[in-house]
C-alpha cells in the first residue's frame, strides 16, 4: 500500500481516512461556535498514521482553502502528504497546510494542529509579548507561559520551523507566531482545539486582569504541581 495513492489504500485505511475527515469536519464547527475565527481564516488538521514506524507514510487531513465555515461537510475535507501534496480530495488545501505538515514531520508525538487568528491570542502575538503565568489554569494546561514564535512569512518552512523550535523549549501546547497568531498542537486534533480555546481565554482574562492592575506571577513551584496534577491526574478516571 503507497499512502500517496488512494487506488492502493487497504477498505480499512480508506475507512480509516473517512473517519478522520468526518472528525476533522465536526471540529472545524468548534472555532466558529467558540469565537474564534471570522470568514474563512483559521483551520484544524489530524495526522493519520500510516504504517511505517519513521512517520513517512503518515497523511494529514485539513480543510480546503478559502472555503466557508457552512461549507465544511467530510467530502470537503481534504487529504495531504507530510509534504503537504494533495492525495484527496476537491480543491487546495489550507495556505497554512505547510505549516500544519512540518509540525508532523518534526513531532512525531503531535496527532493535531489548529490554527487562528482569534482577537486576544493574536493581540499579544501582535505586540510580540507572551503571556506570563499568571492564572491556575495556566499552570494546569500550558505549564507556564505561552511563548512567542518569531516573525514568519508564508511561502516556504519558517512559519512551522518556528513553531517548532518555540514548542520544543516550553510545556506549552501553544504558541503566539508574531505579529500573526496563534498555533497549538495535542495528541489529536481534539486536544488542539481545546488548546485554541484556553489560549484564547487566558489571553484574554489576563489582558482584562492587567488592565486593573499589576499582574501577580506565580512561584515556579506551584506551576510545576498544578501541571504535574493536572495532566497526570485530572481528567483520567
Ligand atoms: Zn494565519
Amino acid at each position: 500500500m503507497d499512502h500517496r495513492n488512494p487506488d492502493t489504500w487497504t477498505p480499512e485505511f480508506a475507512r480509516e481516512i473517512e473517519r478522520v475527515r468526518e472528525y476533522v469536519a465536526t471540529l472545524h464547527a468548534e472555532l466558529p461556535r467558540w469565537g474564534l475565527v471570522v470568514w474563512t481564516a483559521g483551520n484544524v488538521s489530524q495526522r493519520v498514521r500510516g504504517e511505517a514506524q519513521d512517520g513517512s507514510q503518515d497523511l494529514l487531513v485539513i480543510k480546503p482553502s478559502g472555503v466557508s465555515y457552512d461549507d465544511l461537510s467530510p467530502e470537503a475535507m481534504v487529504v495531504c502528504d507530510l509534504d503537504g501534496n494533495l492525495v484527496l480530495g476537491e480543491g487546495a488545501p489550507s495556505s497554512d497546510t505547510a505549516a500544519h505538515a512540518y509540525v508532523y514531520r518534526h513531532m512525531s508525538e503531535v496527532g493535531g494542529v489548529v490554527h487562528t487568528h482569534s482577537t486576544y491570542a493574536t493581540a499579544w502575538a501582535a505586540r510580540g509579548e507572551e503571556i506570563p503565568c499568571v492564572l491556575t489554569m495556566m499552570g494546569d494546561e500550558f505549564g507556564g507561559l505561552v511563548p512567542v514564535g518569531p516573525f514568519a512569512l508564508i511561502g516556504d518552512d519558517s512559519i512551522g520551523r518556528g513553531i517548532v523550535d518555540t514548542l520544543r523549549e516550553s510545556r506549552s501546547p501553544a504558541v503566539l507566531m508574531r505579529n500573526h497568531g496563534p498555533f497549538t498542537i495535542g495528541r489529536d486534533a481534539r486536544a488542539a482545539v481545546k488548546a485554541a480555546v484556553m489560549v484564547e481565554e487566558v489571553a484574554k482574562t489576563v489582558h482584562v486582569a492587567r488592565a486593573g492592575g499589576p499582574l501577580v506571577p506565580i512561584e515556579q513551584h506551584h506551576i510545576d504541581s498544578l501541571y504535574d496534577r493536572y495532566q497526570n491526574v485530572y481528567g483520567q478516571h
